[in-house]
């Protein structure tokens, strides 16, 4: 302090000598440049602490909003649902023999029972339909066996559907009735156009006398095939049919109207979707009053983690389920629900 203010001074005399002005007249107007120069320099400094602050909160916002997509943290399985068993009633591990890495998984979240089927609606779906068969024989207590190697647009396919019911599968899925989104399913050979397109009608009525249900894909699920949807479920009361990932892109209230008209209709929930899904635009929560209105009609499934983890899949679905207070409503969409469906099916089969 002491040094700047000799330095002041002796730099004020030096100046005053060179310009021939009084000592007095120059440290007056040094004092002037000096208190300038300060109130620049505090100027900056509030300008400098104001971008600083904003660069830190937009960065903030920006960690948080990769947070909110991608890197979500995989909850740990619920400690409530030891002891509860989970059927996956959507579940492609036949494609490739995966279901034989999965067990751990399916431990890990309580998963008791898979929904198995491989490929969708092309012809490679017919050796995965073999190999969902397969799994089952090894493991009859975790499968439910699936098919869809068929070709709805081909009028042999109602005698190949007829065969695989008398063999023994438990259902037909997962069948493309449309898909126009969807990169991978859009491109599928043997995929029709909506929920009565092709020979779709006919399998209705052939799966009802097996009470074998119908787990469907359709996307997008906009208003034109909502009421195809509609007609097959009014035509064939006695048919089940199962909207694949019903919430993947949808309002929770999209299908509410099918849900009331309807009981043979049934909504499977791919939770993961909704908890993880960066395209996303509804929460797990958002779903919870639907599906405490409409119990008996929802499922819960996995879709093998499609866009997302395979952990995150089951994750999502212990979180969803934690989300229903009633431990009845639970133990319906995590199971009861599916159950009743199979059992009817059984029933068929004797
Ligand atoms: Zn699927």
């Amino acid at each position: 302090m002491l040094n700047n203010y000799l330095a002041f001074n002796l730099t004020n005399i030096y100046a005053a000598c060179l310009c021939r002005l009084s000592v007095k007249q120059i440290m007056e107007t040094r004092k002037i440049e000096i208190l300038v120069k300060l109130k620049r320099r505090s100027i900056f400094r509030k300008y400098f602490l104001i971008t600083f602050v904003s660069f830190l909160i937009l960065g903030c916002n920006k960690r948080n909003e990769a947070a909110k997509t991608t890197q979500l943290p995989i909850a740990p399985p619920v400690d409530r649902f030891k002891e509860l068993k989970i059927i996956d009633v959507h579940n492609h591990d036949a494609s490739d023999n995966k279901y034989l890495s999965s067990f751990s998984l399916w431990n890990k979240y309580s998963i008791n029972k898979v929904v198995l089927f491989g490929d969708v609606s092309e012809p490679p779906a017919i050796i995965t339909d073999e190999i969902a068969w397969q799994a089952y024989k090894a493991y009859p207590n975790k499968f439910y066996p699936f098919f869809s190697g068929f070709n709805l647009h081909d009028s042999t396919c109602l005698n190949s559907i007829k065969n695989q019911l008398e063999k023994g599968y438990f259902g037909l899925g997962e069948v493309v009735a449309n898909s126009t989104n969807s990169p991978v399913v859009s491109k599928v050979a043997w995929k029709g156009f909506h929920a009565m397109d092709g020979y779709l009608p006919e399998i209705y009525k052939l799966i009802a006398k097996y009470k074998a249900p119908i787990l469907l894909h359709i996307d997008p699920v906009d208003e034109y095939q909502i009421k195809l949807l509609d007609s097959a479920l009014t035509v064939n009361p006695q048919t089940n049919i199962i909207l694949g990932h019903a919430n993947a892109y949808s309002d929770p209230k999209a299908l509410e109207n099918l849900l009331i008209k309807h009981k043979n209709f049934y909504y499977d929930f791919f939770a993961g979707f909704n908890a993880y899904n960066p395209e996303r635009k509804y929460n797990l929560i958002d779903f919870v009053e639907i599906a405490n209105k409409y119990p008996d009609q929802f499922l819960i499934s996995s879709d093998s983690g499609y866009g997302i983890t395979y952990e995150q899949a089951y994750s999502a679905i212990h979180q969803f389920l934690n989300l229903i207070s009633s431990d009845e409503i639970v133990a319906k969409i995590a199971s009861g629900n599916f159950e009743r469906l199979m059992d009817a099916r059984k029933n068929a089969i004797k």
